[in-house]
């Protein structure tokens, strides 16, 4: 079946819904958040007929059709490119030829090593720029896992520092297996929370996948893409702007370490035994070592895919505020369906080429639906608008953000990070919203209870009038900040949108309910989302950025950390 027939057929539909909707809910506000309304938009969003939603799929494209009309029957403003609702997000698959380098200068003697020569650095390795750094801190294993009583950077100050980390399996007290993605995360933890302003450290064991920089691997392209000529394949596919510079991380080998520490009160291969052994490893400045990082290369885009992200906007009331903006964000698409068939040789069954978890018994269930992943933000996000659209509007606007690509590594929310379409120095705030339609691990207990994630990282004010918004409920709900907890070894903080936003400082609260059986399942259904709680916490969502829109300063960005964890009441 054709695209466009489809099209008509569809816009026919979503036209007669969106009168209804628009008519029994005339004056917005909080009051107009209404589970049937979200039941209502979800059984179409998680429907069969929009095929799991996956990127460059026809049934993102319904959905994104489907957005945009109740967007456009609430009389919100477009908000994507040239004055429509539609903001094209362009995926890039690039060529690197790196001519990166990193000097060491040890007590005046200096050796240069070469990408590849002694040193790796990622395929994205950002702008050109070359970074000399005299403070350059061995931090042990570089891994903080409070959790596990393992904490390298206790006391350690390395902001602005390099960082150095040893030790490709971490300690013996730390479970390799529990704590792989902090273990494979190491460069990045030390530049992006800790704010060191480069990192070096030993590559991944083999098959512990790989860290750098907001890039997927190298894209599989190879493929035709449907002209003539096969594309060349790619080194990384990115989103983002590939002049941004970052903070350098890369990994070294024994040459390097052997010739860094050649000096140090500890000589490498000393430590070298040591982290192999997984035994505890000191942590010590390297006086009189600089370190120079020479940061360049060729990108060449040797592919690009498009995909789109739906913008709306309702403009603000005050004439000076409404030229600052909250952002509320979820992402639209999910992970597709199976082509392949159910395999039942030897007794068994499998669903060949599934796009994540089949549960058992179901296998004949080829979509991946994600009415939880996240059909729950997106009809969220609709009700917002609804409410803001329709209702009273506050001072400052409020922009509403439908990523697409977030299965794929954040795409949406990076590209519009990087290419917004309102000053990104005028968002205060980001509201993300992610699975917030189950009870976490299906626990009656959690019948109260939605986690926030990043609340109080980048601004304190921001965390505690959510607190104040949640207790002015009329049925307040159980805050957890478990997720939020450094310890905590899902990092949830790095894996929705709301990390593209906060990467650019902007204060952010992540809502959320919690990992279930059904994550990232061929059962993540309509028919088992809790509607009375989503709702209740939609209500959240609106109340907090109802606040900050009529703040009359933005929240204040204290940047203190986490500190709101699991045992935050
Ligand atoms: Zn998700």
């Amino acid at each position: 079946m054709s695209r466009r027939r489809l099209a008509g057929l569809g816009c026919a539909v979503v036209l007669g819904m969106v009168a209804v909707s628009a008519l029994t809910a005339a004056g917005g506000g909080l009051g107009s958040i209404k589970s049937q309304d979200l039941k209502e938009w979800l059984s179409y969003i998680a429907s069969d007929e929009l095929e799991g939603r996956e990127i460059y799929t026809s049934g993102i494209g319904l959905a994104a059709a489907y957005i945009e009309e109740h967007a456009r029957a609430w009389g919100a403003r477009p908000a994507g490119d040239k004055g429509r609702y539609l903001q094209t997000v362009r995926v890039l698959g690039v060529k690197t030829t790196s001519h990166a380098t990193v000097t060491v200068e040890v007590n005046g003697e200096t050796r240069t090593f070469a990408d590849g020569e002694g040193v790796v650095f990622p395929k994205n390795m950002g702008g050109t720029q070359r970074l000399t750094l005299d403070r350059v801190e061995f931090a042990g294993y570089g891994l903080d896992a409070p959790a596990a009583g393992h904490m390298d950077y206790k006391g350690k100050d390395v902001r602005k520092a390099a960082v150095i980390w040893l030790g490709p399996n971490g300690p013996k007290t730390v479970d390799a297996n529990v704590y792989r993605r902090l273990l494979v995360a190491r460069n990045r933890y030390a530049t992006e929370q800790l704010g060191a302003a480069a990192s070096v450290g030993v590559a991944a064991a083999a098959g512990a996948g790989r860290g750098g920089r907001g890039a997927a691997g190298p894209s599989a392209s190879g493929g035709s893409g449907g002209g003539r000529g096969a594309l060349p394949a790619a080194d990384f596919t990115t989103v983002q702007r590939l002049d941004a510079l970052t903070p350098p991380t890369v990994t070294a080998d024994d040459a390097f370490f052997t010739f860094l520490f050649s000096r140090a009160p500890v000589k490498y291969d000393e430590l070298k035994p040591k982290a192999a052994a997984q035994e505890p490893l000191p942590s010590f400045r390297l006086d009189g070592v600089r370190l120079t990082f020479n940061v360049e290369a060729d990108y060449q885009v040797v592919r690009t895919q498009l995909t789109q992200n739906v913008v709306a906007l309702v403009e603000g009331s005050d004439a000076q505020l409404k030229h600052t903006y909250i952002a509320f964000g979820a992402h639209y698409d999910h992970v597709g369906y199976a082509e392949g068939e159910v395999d039942r040789a030897d007794g068994g069954a499998r669903r060949l080429g599934a796009k994540g978890r089949v549960t058992p018994g179901k296998e004949d269930d080829r979509i991946w639906n994600g009415a939880d992943d996240d059909g729950s933000g997106t009809v969220a996000l609709l009700a917002l608008l609804k409410a803001f659209a329709e209702g009273p509007h506050p001072k400052r606007s409020l922009v509403f953000v439908w990523h697409a690509g977030e299965e794929r590594g954040l795409l949406g929310s990076r590209y519009f990070a990087d290419y917004p379409t309102v000053p990104i120095d005028q968002i205060v705030t980001q509201l993300n919203i992610d699975m917030i339609g189950r009870n976490r691990d299906d626990k009656a207990s959690e019948a109260n209870t939605v986690y926030l994630v990043g609340s109080d990282r980048i601004s304190t004010e921001l965390h505690n009038l959510n607190r104040s918004a949640n207790a002015a409920l009329s049925k307040p709900l159980t805050l957890n900040y478990e997720f939020n907890d450094p310890a905590d070894l899902e990092s949830l903080y790095t894996r929705s949108d709301h990390y593209s936003y906060a990467a650019k400082g902007i204060p952010i609260i992540f809502f959320t309910t919690g990992l279930h059986p059904d994550y990232h399942a061929n059962t993540d259904e309509v028919s088992k989302i809790e509607f009375d709680k989503m709702t209740r916490i939609v209500q959240l969502v609106y109340e907090t950025g109802l606040r900050v829109a009529n703040l009359d300063h933005a929240p204040a960005r204290d940047n203190l950390g986490p500190r709101a964890g699991r045992l935050t009441q």
